[in-house]
């Protein structure tokens, strides 16, 4: 009992550590496998940039046979791939460590008999050699047969590998995580989150009288003669590389049935250590709570079709698609929930369900299974709580972006801080959208389409990316969402608010790292008074005395750096002139920058206007803060010719000539 303890203890001070600085965190870690040796594997990284070879295929189906000796901490198998080639190939490449041999593979064009081919294993890649050109829409299938020692970890779930070990009466269990690494940490795949099989074929033999269990549903078991046994499962929806996997061990289940909001009775198993029987029990009926809560704000488990279940495992614990890996021994923390088991649960959703096609955007997985923890908060204990559990996690100031547009493997998608700065941004869109179309949007993100509720076919699991959510809350809103996407997931920075007191307004201005205008209201209290200041276009002033005491987002609403009044900086401009600059280039041809300084917080309009006097272009027409304005304008639109451009505050005026070529 003691290492479960210490395991538990162990975790919460890693995740608190990985939280904080993930970055530190992985590095600590690297250094922990150096020491070990193991470092040929830290490097493996899975996404990244997909090879041109693997973008040429479209997995279909995995078929995984593999006997785990527990003698030589060895396994030895076969891996059956069947893809459909998009583009024309001449080989197939799949992606396996080069810790294992592999002895022969098969290959077979469409329905031909698989027979031997050459192949190549190099450097982590496995080159399959095709018997003739395979070109689009034909079906390339391979056989692996490979064996060999799966890298060795005793830091699951953030290091890959295997955990081999002892059970409290001396019998093996070996269990596996390789969310960072890949799949083919233990198995040739195709190790990139952008592509699925439809469906996995899986086949475990392992020594009597240990237990197999794993994704998707119970096929068979076959015992054999020499003291083995085989579990065969089949998984029916698409599925990531890094969630298939297996736990092996001594279990007692526990079996239950949960009714489901569309009205399904979903088979509810618990492979649960002997020790923690009980204690498992009691938590069967707050864990049925947490699945409400879950379907409530997500719509319906998606995986019902095949099971929900929960291995009790040796790590804290991993989203393992319909079989999550747990190993929190169901103590509540102080907010008063499992976490680990309502995280990984949030993962069905926020993981599986919706799977982030590119490492870059792991927020959707993190950050919204993070924010989910919050959200629970707040249905058992009320706002305040929520309040206090969102400002737990508040993410530290940021250099780079939550979700950059580049390709970028796991290593570097959790360096984004993806768990507090995603749930954070989510708490931000909260506020931004109002609660009524933010839970819409957040059901609708899982399931666009209510028919995918009692779906079975694995047609409700999508591939998605910041952009398709970005376009899929606009749809669902029917507002522009993407000045708010820009700031909070590309931009590096948190958007800054600033703020200027005159006489009997206080005018307010968000600033974003690459000038972006954010139509993000501000929560104020004035005097005691709650307010809400209307931003358009980056700005938006309150009507109350210059002197009034203010706390700005006193709810800490906003992911912002800290509000700063502007004092100094305003100052620089008082007592000079308004100014009108000329336009440059001039002539122009696109496009064209206009630049102007106001000494005060006035009312400043801009206009373009052509030779016959009429107003072909409101550049703006608004309150300004004191401050040089370079605003660059559109002509595309317009006829080449001789046009005016007005700058207007109160009784001054004054214009300028453009010319368009
Ligand atoms: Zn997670």
């Amino acid at each position: 009992m003691y290492w479960s303890f210490l395991m538990r203890t162990t975790y919460e001070t890693i995740k608190d550590k990985l939280m904080k600085s993930k970055n530190g965190f992985y590095r600590l870690i690297s250094v922990a496998f150096f020491l070990t040796f193991l470092v040929p594997n830290v490097s493996s990284q899975s996404g990244g940039v997909l090879s041109p070879r693997q973008a040429a295929y479209d997995v279909n189906f995995y078929d995984l046979e593999i006997a785990f000796d527990f003698e030589t901490k060895t396994i030895e198998g076969s891996l059956l791939c069947r893809a459909k080639v998009i583009d024309p190939i001449d080989s197939l490449e799949l992606d396996l460590r080069r810790t294992y041999d592999v002895d022969s593979v098969l290959c077979a064009l469409n329905n031909n008999t698989l027979s031997a081919v050459g192949f190549r294993h190099e450097s982590g890649k496995l080159m399959i050699n095709i018997p003739e050109d395979a070109t689009s829409d034909q079906v390339v299938t391979v056989k692996v047969f490979y064996g060999g020692a799966p890298p060795l970890t005793s830091g699951l779930p953030w290091s890959s590998g295997f955990d081999w070990n002892t059970t409290f009466n001396g019998i093996g269990y070996v269990g596996v995580a390789c969310e960072m690494d890949g799949g083919d940490v233990w198995w040739p795949c195709k190790d990139h989150p952008s592509d699925e099989p439809d469906s996995v074929a899986l086949s475990f033999t392992v020594p009597q009288p240990l237990e197999c269990v794993s994704n998707g549903v119970f096929v068979d078991s076959l015992h054999h003669g020499d003291s083995t046994t085989t579990f065969r499962w089949f998984v029916s929806s698409p599925i990531n590389n890094y969630n298939v996997t297996f736990y092996i061990d001594e279990f007692v289940l526990i079996e239950d049935k949960y009714s489901s909001v569309i009205g399904d009775s979903i088979p509810f198993y618990f492979w649960v250590r002997p020790s923690h029987y009980d204690r498992a029990m009691e938590m069967m009926e707050p864990y049925k709570e947490e699945f409400d809560f879950l379907e409530s704000i997500g719509g319906p488990y998606p995986f019902g079709h095949e099971k929900h279940a929960f291995a009790h495992c040796h790590y804290p614990g991993m989203e393992h698609q319909s079989i999550i890996a747990y190993g929190s021994n169901f103590a509540l923390n102080s907010w008063g929930f499992d976490y680990i088991h309502l995280h990984e649960l949030a993962h069905e959703w926020w993981g599986n369900l919706l799977t982030a096609k590119n490492w870059a955007d792991v927020w959707i997985h993190e950050g919204i299974a993070t924010y989910t923890e919050a959200l629970y908060v707040e249905h058992i204990a009320g706002i305040d709580r929520y309040f206090d559990y969102v400002h737990n996690i508040w993410p530290s100031s940021s250099t780079v972006p939550l979700a950059p547009r580049q390709e970028l493997t796991t290593d570097e998608g959790y360096d984004l801080n993806p768990y507090y700065r995603g749930a954070a941004v989510m708490h931000t869109l909260r506020y931004y959208l109002g609660d009524e179309e933010f839970f819409n949007v957040l059901k609708h993100w899982a399931y666009p389409d209510t028919t995918d509720y009692d779906n079975t076919n694995g047609r409700q699991c999508r591939l998605v990316t910041t952009d398709d959510l970005l376009a899929q809350t606009e749809d669902i809103t029917g507002r522009d969402m993407d000045a708010f996407f820009e700031v909070f997931f590309r931009e590096a920075w948190y958007p800054k608010i600033y703020y200027t007191r005159y006489e009997s307004e206080i005018a307010f201005e968000w600033r974003t790292q690459t000038g972006v205008l954010l139509d993000l209201n501000i929560p104020v209290v004035a005097n005691g008074v709650e307010y809400t200041v209307e931003m358009v276009d980056g700005f938006g002033s309150l009507p109350v005395p210059g002197d009034a005491e203010l706390v700005i987002d006193p709810n800490k609403w906003l992911l912002d750096k800290t509000p700063e009044e502007l004092v100094g900086l305003n100052q620089q401009f008082v007592g000079k002139g308004y100014k009108l600059e000329q336009n440059y280039p001039n002539p122009a041809d696109n496009r064209t920058t206009i630049k102007l300084t106001i000494p005060k917080y006035e009312h400043v309009s801009l206009k373009i206007y052509n030779s016959l006097g009429k107003e072909v272009l409101s550049v703006f027409d608004r309150k300004l803060m004191p401050n040089t304005y370079e605003t660059t304008v559109d002509l595309t639109q317009f006829e080449p010719g001789i046009y005016y451009y007005i700058m207007q505050v109160n009784e001054f005026a004054d214009t300028k000539r453009l010319m368009i070529r």
